[in-house]
């Protein structure tokens, strides 16, 4: 239920890039009616001049249709490419050498250097000299986003630049200027290039509303940029692109140091591991709201819909679940600059949100979660184990031990979300089955035991064969007494693990 009157409107901003597939009068037009509020111009392609004509197109239709249309110029930053020249692929398995542009251009790009073996090599040129200095021998290069994956195996230092020598771990097509990053090796490139400043500088004069600084290390690298353009006489807003892990590592200062800040998942996922990418976006949208600087979230939100007038299910959860972590903005950048369904793609974000904002206003969502709506016929369980969670959580115990004769306790006590492992015993192999489904649940078949001293006595020794406790730690039980017939599980208790697998409770 929302409090607000009128058709819902979402408030989850959307930011478009302009690129071939709507950079025309007609085509702009189009995904700002579908919703776009920032457009951005991605200076890693076209030239000054097309996209300072684009700026003039976007700020007419602007005054047509008189509502504001903020504007973002995405610097290319120190972006590291491959040359122009380049090998139709490499192959799994072989050697390349990698070299910087004044290496190549010594000896000859196409001739190919010995391998190991006596065979012809390929040679891949590499579009910045000085970063091939900073790769030490078992780095990792990576082509086309991650795509493509050598490793260094050996490094030859000549005078007119290192020649490195690399073993291809996963090989694919190159392409001319295509993107390399050396998650390993941290070469000492400034976010902001000569080539960056010259382009921000004509952008703030041309009046765009943001500058997006590419690969942002520390917040120095806005600051110094916020010097120049000040004394030029002109102040857009930065946008820190967090793609870095260093970034990431001081992102309160990036944070302080920008005036809104970009999730730029795409480098990101290769710069640091694909699995940290989820919670390092949430950390840095809860830092950016914490801190009261609108965030954006960026890259291959609805990546399907470049080709697909529909999104993955996986896409709209993950548009869902980046709403839901606080995010001011959704950014789109294939989908609206050369996909088949920009406007589509724009509405569809739109959508998203508004079913999830909607979802997220309901007050009862918060008030009565829908477990509880489930009637509970004995609250006694619930209640054992609620208990047990907050003991656990009190005497820093590292696991529950549990006796279940069906599905019911450890039901109820996966719905407490422990962070510890809940070990659940049973004897029927089936029961222990249909548990590998329930979150936290470790469920361990034993033969039928009973008594409190005799179920204790196995779950301790069982425990530590598995690893989950030593001697000394404490533990959270639940079991049956035997006493009531109608509850199986009426006992909690805490225990300490002896030296041998026998419990003091
Ligand atoms: C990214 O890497 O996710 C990103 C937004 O930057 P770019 O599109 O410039 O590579």
């Amino acid at each position: 239920m929302s409090l607000a009157r009128g058709p819902r409107t979402a408030r989850t901003k959307v930011v478009a890039t302009v690129g071939p597939a709507c950079d025309s009068g007609e085509g702009i037009e189009a995904i700002v009616a579908a919703g776009a509020d920032v457009l951005r111009l991605n200076l890693s392609h076209g030239t000054l001049a097309t996209h300072q004509a684009t700026l003039s197109r976007i700020r007419s239709i602007e005054a047509r249709l008189d509502r504001p249309i903020g504007i973002m110029a995405d610097l290319p930053g120190p972006k590291i490419r491959l040359g122009l020249r380049v090998e139709p692929e490499v192959v799994t398995g072989a050697e390349v050498m990698l070299r910087g542009g004044r290496a190549s251009s010594a000896s000859s790009e196409s001739s190919g250097t010995a391998s190991s073996s006596g065979a012809s090599i390929a040679s891949i040129a590499i579009d910045a000299d000085d970063v091939l200095e900073a790769i030490e021998v078992g780095d990792r290069v990576l082509l086309d986003d991650g795509n493509i994956r050598l490793r260094a195996f050996e490094i030859d230092r000549t005078e007119v630049g290192p020649a490195i020598r690399c073993s291809v771990v996963v090989g694919g097509p190159l392409r001319p200027r295509m993107g390399v990053n050396l998650p390993d090796s941290d070469p000492e490139l400034p976010a902001v290039t000569p080539r960056d400043l010259e382009l921000a500088r004509a952008m703030a004069a041309g009046g765009v509303d943001y500058i997006a600084v590419s690969f942002v290390r520390d917040g120095d690298d806005l600051r110094r940029l916020r010097s120049v353009l000040e004394q030029d006489g002109v102040a857009p807003g930065l946008v820190s692109k967090i793609e870095r892990p260093a970034a990431v590592r001081g992102i309160v200062d990036v944070i302080a140091a920008s005036d809104a800040v970009l999730v730029a998942r795409g480098d990101l996922g290769v710069e640091m591991d694909i699995a940290e990418v989820p919670v390092t976006q949430k950390r840095i949208v809860a830092a950016a709201v914490a801190a009261g600087r609108p965030v954006i979230v960026a890259t291959q939100m609805l990546q399907s819909m470049i080709d697909a007038p529909t999104p993955t299910r996986a896409e709209a959860t993950d548009v869902a679940n980046a709403i839901l972590d606080g995010t001011d903005a959704l950014m789109l950048s294939g989908e609206t600059a050369i996909g088949s369904h920009p406007a589509l793609a724009v509405e569809m974000l739109g959508r998203i949100s508004r079913a999830t904002e909607a979802w997220a206003d309901e007050p009862e969502r918060v008030d009565s979660p829908e477990a509880s709506l489930v009637e509970m016929a004995d609250p006694w369980m619930p209640a054992i184990a609620a208990g047990a969670r907050r003991i656990a959580r009190e005497i820093e115990a590292v696991a529950v031990l549990a006796w279940s004769h069906d599905e019911h306790t450890a039901w109820l006590l996966s719905r407490e979300r422990f962070q510890i492992p809940i070990v659940v015993f049973t004897s029927e192999p089936r029961l222990a089955r249909r548990m590998r489904l329930l979150r936290g649940v470790r469920p361990l078949v034993v033969p039928p035991v009973s008594g409190r001293g005799a179920f204790l006595r196995v779950a301790v020794r069982e425990a530590l064969a598995a690893g989950i406790t030593v001697a000394g730690d404490a533990c959270v039980f639940v079991h049956g007494s035997g006493r009531d017939s109608d509850r199986p599980t009426d006992a909690l208790g805490v225990l300490r693990v002896e030296e041998e697998g026998s419990a003091d409770a």
